[in-house]
């Protein structure tokens, strides 16, 4: 009987630890994404608050190394993105992007692009400014910054390199975000 007993007891406690590993990850898997209705619809996307905050720490964190970082971009609207597009195509100038309507980070309040404010208080795009005259360059002392706040740099990209673009994506591929998938906020 006390044989049984143990047995039994053993078991209830393989089945409790059992459903709480499921419990658990059913809930991580929820919790980190939703399904929106209306994909189609942009005009509700705003910048996710994850890099809202994210961006405000960069901003501070820049500050405090003596670098001030303007930021130029945030969501942009798919109508924005099909201008951008056009550029260097079907209409003047160079091309800027690869990435058409829905196909960019900036469409789904995921990423931002920055520049940087020089002294004499002109945004400037060059990457080997060094304002703070530490010997580095101020645009890579940003990047580097926004990466340890989880940012990805546009930079690292192997081809297409965007100098300015920061983005989060939760893991979400831009396929996911196409189909309504969003990163709960
Ligand atoms: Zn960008």
């Amino acid at each position: 009987m006390k044989h049984l007993k143990k047995d039994f007891v053993a078991w209830v406690i393989v089945v409790l630890f059992v459903m709480m590993v499921f419990t658990i990850y059913h809930q991580m898997n929820q919790n980190r994404y939703e399904y929106i209705e209306n994909k189609d619809d942009d005009s509700y996307e705003q910048l996710h608050p994850i890099v809202s905050e994210k961006m405000e720490e960069l901003l501070d964190k820049a500050t405090k190394q003596n670098i001030h970082v303007v930021i130029t971009e945030t969501v942009r609207t798919m109508e924005k993105q099909e201008e951008l597009y056009a550029q260097g195509r079907s209409s003047e100038g160079n091309i800027i992007t690869y990435a058409q309507a829905g196909e960019s980070y900036h469409n789904y309040g995921l990423a931002i692009d920055f520049a940087i404010e020089n002294s004499q208080g002109d945004v400037i795009w060059d990457t080997s400014y060094d304002g703070n005259n530490n010997g580095k360059s101020d645009w890579l002392e940003v990047a580097d910054i926004a990466k340890e706040l989880g940012f990805e740099w546009g930079g690292d990209w192997p081809n297409f390199k965007d100098f300015p673009h920061l983005q989060m994506s939760f893991g979400l591929s831009i396929e996911e975000l196409k189909k309504g998938k969003r990163p709960l906020k």
